[in-house]
Parts: C-alpha cells; sequence; structure tokens
C-alpha cells in the first residue's frame, strides 16, 4: 500500500461537516466497544450487525457512509482482538483493555461514498455528511493509478489543517543490485547511531531545540482563560510546533534508514523494547529524541521494498561482551570504552555495534542465503493498521502493511 496525501482545501462549513464525520466515526467506535463490553464474547460479525441497528436508530450514523461506519466497526474490533491477543499470549502487565476514543481525528471510506474530478484534482463526498466537494492540494498525481486500485481514502485532522489520504495498492518493490556489505548499528544517546565499522551518524535534537518553543507555546496556553477564543488559538499554535518537530523528526529518520538500507545487503539492530525503555523517563526524551522508532520502522520498510535483509537481534549482552574474545566486561552506562584483558580496546557504542552485526549473521545463518527469519525480528516489523508514517503535506507516504 501506498498513501498519497493532499491538503484538503474548502468552506469552513466543508471543515465542521468533516469533523462532523470524524465524530460520527468515532461514535460508531466507541458504541461498539459499549456494546461488546456489556455482551462479552460477540464477535465481528455481531459488531457488524450492530452497527445496522446504530444506523436505524441514529440519523446522524445514517448519514455517513455505511461502509465509512463498518471501518469504525473494524476500528473497534481490532482493539477488541489486540486485547484478546495479549490475553492469549500472556504477556505480563497490562493487556491493553479496549478504551473509549475521545479524540479520534480521522474518517476512512472504502470504495464508495467519494468521487475523483476528472482531474483527480477534486474528491466529492457523496453522503450525506455535506462534505461535498474539496480541492487536493499536493504535486502527486492520481491519473497515474486505476481508481480500482484505490482502496481507502481518509479525511484526516491534523493542527494545521484537514487532509485527504488515498490508500492505493501498487507492489512498490524496486530492485537493486547487492553491495556484499553487512552492517550492525548500535543506537545510542550520543549518537543516533554508531556502526560496525566504527562511523557514527549524529543525532539531531530535533525535539530540545523545539522544546524551548514548545515550552513557551505552553506556557502562552496555560496563561489564557480557559474556554476562551485566545486560549484555543493558542493551543492550535502548540499543535502546529509539535507537528512540525514531529514530521522533522520522520523525515530525519526516513531519509537515514533510506541510504543505509540502499548501501547494505543486510543491517542488524537490536531488538529495543521501546515501551519498555520509555518507562524511564531519563531515558524516553533522548529515545523520542533520536527518532529510533521511526527509524526502526522506516529501516523495514526500505528494507522489504529494496529487498534487503533486516534483523532485529536480542539486546542482552550486545554492549558487556568483547567482540574480540567473547568475554563479558560489565560496565556501567557512563563507561565510554570498552577494555579487555584480552588487550582489545574499543570504544563502547562500536564495539556493540559489532556485536550486534556478529548476532545477526548467526542468526540469518550464511550470509549467501538471504531469508529473513520472522521470529528474529520480534513483533514490531510491521506498521499497526492504522498508523501512519508521513512526510510532509502533499507528499506519497508509504506504509509496509495493507490496512
Ligand atoms: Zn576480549
Amino acid at each position: 500500500m501506498i498513501v498519497f496525501e493532499f491538503k484538503a482545501k474548502g468552506k469552513t462549513t466543508q471543515y465542521a461537516a468533516i469533523d462532523e464525520a470524524i465524530k460520527t466515526a468515532q461514535f460508531v467506535r466507541n458504541k461498539c466497544i459499549r456494546f461488546w463490553m456489556d455482551n462479552p464474547g460477540v464477535g465481528q460479525k455481531d459488531l457488524y450487525r450492530y452497527n445496522t441497528a446504530l444506523r436505524a436508530e441514529y440519523s446522524f450514523v445514517k448519514d455517513l457512509n455505511s461502509h465509512a461506519t463498518q471501518v469504525g466497526v473494524e476500528r473497534a474490533y481490532s482493539s477488541i482482538a489486540r486485547f484478546y491477543n495479549n490475553c492469549k499470549k500472556g504477556i505480563p502487565g497490562k493487556k491493553g483493555y479496549p478504551k473509549f476514543q475521545k479524540n479520534n481525528r480521522s474518517v476512512e471510506y472504502k470504495t464508495s461514498g467519494w468521487k475523483l474530478s476528472q482531474t483527480r484534482k477534486q474528491i466529492t463526498f457523496t453522503d450525506k455528511k455535506g462534505i461535498g466537494n474539496l480541492k487536493l492540494k499536493g504535486t502527486w498525481d492520481l491519473n497515474f493509478y486505476q481508481l480500482e486500485q484505490i482502496k481507502r481514502v481518509r479525511l484526516v485532522r491534523r493542527a494545521d489543517g484537514y487532509y485527504v489520504q488515498f490508500l492505493v495498492s501498487v507492489d512498490n518493490k524496486v530492485e537493486i543490485p547487492p553491495t556484499g556489505k553487512t552492517i550492525g548499528l548500535d543506537v545510542g544517546l550520543k549518537e543516533f547511531y554508531t556502526d560496525s565499522n566504527g562511523n557514527s551518524e549524529p543525532n539531531q535534537r530535533f525535539y530540545r531545540t523545539g522544546e524551548k518553543r514548545l515550552k513557551f507555546k505552553q506556557r502562552l496556553v496555560q496563561r489564557k482563560k480557559k474556554g476562551s477564543i485566545n486560549r484555543n488559538k493558542a493551543i492550535h499554535k502548540l499543535g502546529r510546533v509539535h507537528l512540525k518537530i514531529s514530521r522533522q523528526r520522520q523525515e530525519h529518520a526516513k531519509r537515514i534508514a533510506r541510504c543505509v538500507i540502499q548501501s547494505h545487503d543486510l543491517v542488524a539492530y537490536e531488538d529495543l523494547r521501546i515501551k519498555n525503555l520509555v518507562k524511564n523517563h531519563c531515558l524516553a526524551k533522548s529515545i523520542n529524541d533520536a527518532g529510533w522508532y521511526q527509524f526502526r520502522k522506516w529501516l523495514e520498510y526500505f528494507g522489504v521494498k529494496f529487498g534487503r535483509i533486516t534483523v532485529a537481534v536480542n539486546p542482552a549482552y550486545t554492549s558487556q561482551q568483547c567482540s574480540n574474545c567473547g568475554a563479558i566486561v560489565k560496565k556501567s552506562l557512563s563507561t565510554r570504552t570498552h577494555v579487555c584483558e584480552c588487550g582489545f580496546v574499543l570504544d563502547r557504542d562500536w564495539n556493540a555495534a559489532i556485536n550486534i552485526l556478529k548476532l545477526a549473521l548467526s542468526t540469518v545463518g550464511h550470509t549467501g542465503t538471504w531469508v529473513i527469519d520472522p521470529n528474529a525480528s520480534g513483533d514490531s516489523t510491521s506498521t499497526h493498521a492504522g498508523e501512519v508514517l508521513y512526510e510532509q503535506a502533499g507528499s506519497m507516504i508509504e506504509e509496509s502493511s495493507p490496512l
């Protein structure tokens, strides 16, 4: 699936109609969750039936295209299924019991309820929500694709306006010649990463530099009276700063990931459980800073796209073990150099990166057989449904799994 994103241009009343449609999608989703809570054991089919009942009961639900309300059901069911899955897998701690959604930002149509103009520079929503005709601002040309290839159309609200996304099904694998090179990456707090050749990619601290601006805007919000127009304006501005920083981070992660993948046949990195790490507040910011999570997603995305192998290895001992003799050399986080009894001395992160590469190579076996071990890369290889990796407005977004 490729996602093409355009900025939507319309009248204020149309934007209000989009908000209304987004709210309805959330209503259906939450109603389904409630229905499931009250009737334990109901399946997806029951929820579809319940959706039909909702459409009969509430006219504002009926006004939304029927497939779009079905997506609301699907969203509810995927959170229910995730919860069941977590219970089955026996994951310790919270199982992610489905929650009611409060700030849904999108509504998704399938293949009905919308129509593209002849030039494909405009879209008209044909259900009764009254969204009507929106102009599509962006450089992408939808004429390149068959209408049948457009599987979904999403309306998304962001701090700086409304966007239309087209999910197009295409086989977008690209063949590039092998390089004969393999690489291990050790993600760090000091450097974005250090590789097994001893090179490092500096950290772009977008978040830190943006932080001052964020704090300033946050203070502006706090100073304004609750419920006032000025407060809403300040909140809006704060949202835009957030959005800008997250886009910068996303761009940076993507650019580096593409470059690393294109110049290596195999890329190894640690299977860091981001979730667990983020619980540690002092690490959290730096990890968010580095955009490591997005970076990993993009590595996996480009890995599939360019037919390269990406391997996530167990990070245990990668920084402690000597990459020369295999001995364990205990060191704290502040010890920056690896010094082993065997006489091997190396930068701590460099040593770790070599270990990561070695581990990966032992996982995939001989480096001539290009087989990816699906178990090696943990459970976060693919993008979760509904999650979007995005670029700047009006550019192409790509997702690694169909929705
Ligand atoms: Zn050693």
